[in-house]
């Protein structure tokens, strides 16, 4: 079976094709547009997205070494995610779809990141974690902690009520200064500072859940507190500043992950997400698997943030359970679970 997928739920336009579990492709066009407004800016995204479109896949078909009539079937992304963006993909995917009489197959992006565990290289042999097990899903727009039965089956049971972890990332490396997304500088930094030099607010919420919002909060009043003292408090401390901060975010979320595993008895545990790039929170995972006697499983750098090649192994899954859609299918910019 040859599925060709498309991602088009925020800022990155990607396009991959599978041979059953294995990838062929994967292509993505990152947008630059975004860096000078410190965010994504939806509009400017979604044309991106429609510039973007027509030569992604090309070049997904072209590394592949398949034609589009060898396709089976085609999987997109039909939410969460920008409305703009997400109507690009969905409407390439259906027009494919039309033209080359093969099936629609609608992807969770939540979903997509969970199943990038399951994505086989070729003439590779790769761990992938045994159901139940608990994922840790921390990306720019969700952290939650997913229950994952099986492919098809997944129930969260602990969500952010607020901002999610790449957001805090992302909003306090901006209030230093540094450019969208800061997440990934903020962990280079980190490298150089010293993790306990600064304290900043820990979230008190209920069971599994997290909060981020008033460490953003209490990141920003630290700040400006401080450099009222000394205006150049923030270059002079940038680097445990950033290491602080890493700290923090990485040492909440863990301490709800242990928190759920120990209450349902699972030892499996995974990473997904841009966040899991995080050498922190990668770090921080692997001492407390030690600790917890825990198998963990963190995804290959190129799957942890938005691309193809997660919503296609989620789509050869529901290509086998014949879990199809129509061509009046609308995307979504919310979901629950
Ligand atoms: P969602 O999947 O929830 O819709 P998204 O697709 O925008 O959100 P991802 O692409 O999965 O999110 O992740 C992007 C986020 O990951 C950004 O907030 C970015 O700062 C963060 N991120 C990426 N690398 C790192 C890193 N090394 N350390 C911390 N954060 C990082
Ligand atoms: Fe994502």
């Amino acid at each position: 079976i040859h599925i060709l997928a498309i991602e088009s739920s925020c800022d990155d336009t990607s396009a991959s094709v599978f041979k059953n579990e294995v990838v062929l492709s994967n292509s993505i066009a990152n947008q630059n547009v975004h860096r000078e407004y410190g965010g994504v800016v939806p509009e400017l995204a979604s044309r991106a997205h429609q510039q973007n479109i027509v030569p992604v896949v090309h070049k997904a078909l072209k590394d592949a070494g398949v034609n589009a009539d060898d396709i089976d079937a085609v999987a997109f992304t039909r939410g969460p995610g920008l409305m703009g963006s997400l109507l690009v993909g969905t409407s390439f995917a259906k027009g494919f779809a039309l033209a080359n009489n093969i099936p629609l197959i609608d992807v969770n992006h939540l979903h997509a990141h969970v199943l990038a565990h399951f994505i086989k290289e070729p003439d590779q042999e790769t761990a992938h974690p045994e159901f139940p097990f608990l994922c840790l899903l921390v990306s720019g727009g969700n952290s939650q902690i997913v229950l994952v039965k099986d492919y098809m089956h997944m129930q969260v049971v602990g969500q952010t009520i607020d901002d999610a972890a790449g957001e805090a990332f992302d909003k306090c490396a901006k209030v230093m200064g540094l450019p969208y997304p800061g997440g990934p500088l903020v962990d280079k930094l980190a490298k150089e500072g010293k993790p306990n030099a600064f304290e900043f607010a820990r979230p008190r919420v209920k069971d599994y859940d997290y909060s981020f919002s008033g460490l953003k909060t209490s990141f920003l009043y630290f700040l400006r507190d401080r450099l009222k003292e000394n205006p150049n408090f923030i270059e002079e401390n940038k680097n445990d500043l950033c290491a602080s901060l890493q700290s923090t975010i990485v040492d909440i979320l863990l301490d709800k992950l242990e928190k759920a595993a120990d209450d349902l008895n699972i030892s499996q545990i995974a990473l997904a997400g841009g966040v899991s790039a995080n050498s922190g929170l990668r770090d921080g995972l692997q001492k407390m698997a030690v600790r917890k006697k825990w198998i963990t499983f963190i995804p290959k750098f190129a799957y942890t943030t938005d691309n193809a090649a997660m919503v296609a192994i989620t789509g050869y899954y529901k290509f086998l359970a014949k879990d199809f859609v129509e061509q009046d299918a609308a995307p979504y910019s919310r979901v629950v679970f």
